[in-house]
C-alpha cells in the first residue's frame, strides 16, 4: 500500500486545488518559512482520520478551512483526498478488488466531517481502521512533528510500547480490543439492570 497523491482544496493555506504527487523514492518539499510545508503533513494526518484539533494546530476542527486573506474571502469547506496504490493488496480485505483507492475527507462549516473510501460513504472509524491495519495512520510514528523526538525520549514506557505495537502492525487489533471491552462493560451493566428488574418483580 503506497501513497501516490495528496490533493488539497481549501485546506489551510491551500485555498486553490493543489496536488502533491508522490513518486517512487525520496520526495522532498522545500520552501520559505510559512509557505505551508507543515500544512501538507497535517493534511495527510487529517485525511487519515485525525480528530484532535490541537494536532492540527487549531482550536477547533473548522480551523483547517481556509480562513481568508486580504485578497480572498474565507472558504466554506476544506477537502483532502489521498490516492493509495493497492497493487500489493495490503489494504483490508474489503478493498481487495481495488488497485487504486481514494480516501476523501471533507469538512463543511457547521456540518462537520464526512469521509469517502473508494467512492462509498464511510465512517471516520472505517478510515482509521483501514490505515491502522496497514500499520500507519494519523498517529503513526512515521510522521514526525517538530519537537517529537525529544517527546519520545522523555515518554513513559506505555507510550513507547504504542510505537512498537504500531511497528508490529497490531494497533488495529488494540483499537478493536478497546471497543470490545467497552461493549463488554455495556453488556455487564445491562445484566445488572436485568437482575434489578427481576428482583423487583419477584
Ligand atoms: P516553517 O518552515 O516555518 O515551519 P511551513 O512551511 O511549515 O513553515 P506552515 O506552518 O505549514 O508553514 O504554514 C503556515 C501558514 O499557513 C501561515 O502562513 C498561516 O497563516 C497559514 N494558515 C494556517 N491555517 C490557515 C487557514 N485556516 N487559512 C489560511 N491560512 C492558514
Amino acid at each position: 500500500m503506497r501513497f501516490t497523491r495528496l490533493r488539497l482544496n481549501g485546506f489551510k493555506s491551500f485555498v486553490d486545488p493543489t496536488d502533491l504527487v508522490i513518486h517512487d523514492g525520496l520526495t522532498g518539499v522545500v520552501g520559505p518559512n510559512g509557505c505551508g510545508k507543515s500544512n501538507l503533513l497535517e493534511a495527510l494526518r487529517w485525511v487519515m482520520g485525525e480528530n484532535r484539533p490541537t494536532a492540527m494546530r487549531g482550536g477547533g476542527m473548522e480551523d483547517v478551512i481556509f480562513a481568508g486573506a486580504s485578497s480572498r474571502p474565507a472558504r466554506n469547506f476544506a477537502e483532502v483526498s489521498l490516492h493509495i496504490d493497492n497493487a500489493d493488496r495490503l489494504a483490508p480485505a474489503a478493498f481487495n478488488e481495488h488497485d487504486q483507492i481514494e480516501i476523501v475527507r471533507r469538512i463543511t462549516r457547521d456540518a462537520g466531517s464526512a469521509y469517502k473510501a473508494a467512492g462509498k460513504d464511510v465512517r471516520a472509524r472505517d478510515v482509521q481502521m483501514l490505515f491502522a491495519d496497514a500499520s500507519t495512520g494519523a498517529h503513526s510514528p512515521a510522521l514526525v512533528r517538530q519537537g517529537q523526538i525529544s517527546e519520545l525520549i522523555n515518554a513513559k514506557p506505555t507510550a513507547r510500547r504504542r510505537i512498537l505495537e504500531e511497528a508490529a502492525g497490531i494497533s488495529g487489533l488494540y483499537q478493536r480490543r478497546h471497543e470490545a471491552e467497552l461493549k463488554l462493560k455495556g453488556a455487564e451493566s445491562n445484566l445488572t439492570r436485568v437482575d434489578d428488574v427481576i428482583e423487583n418483580l419477584a
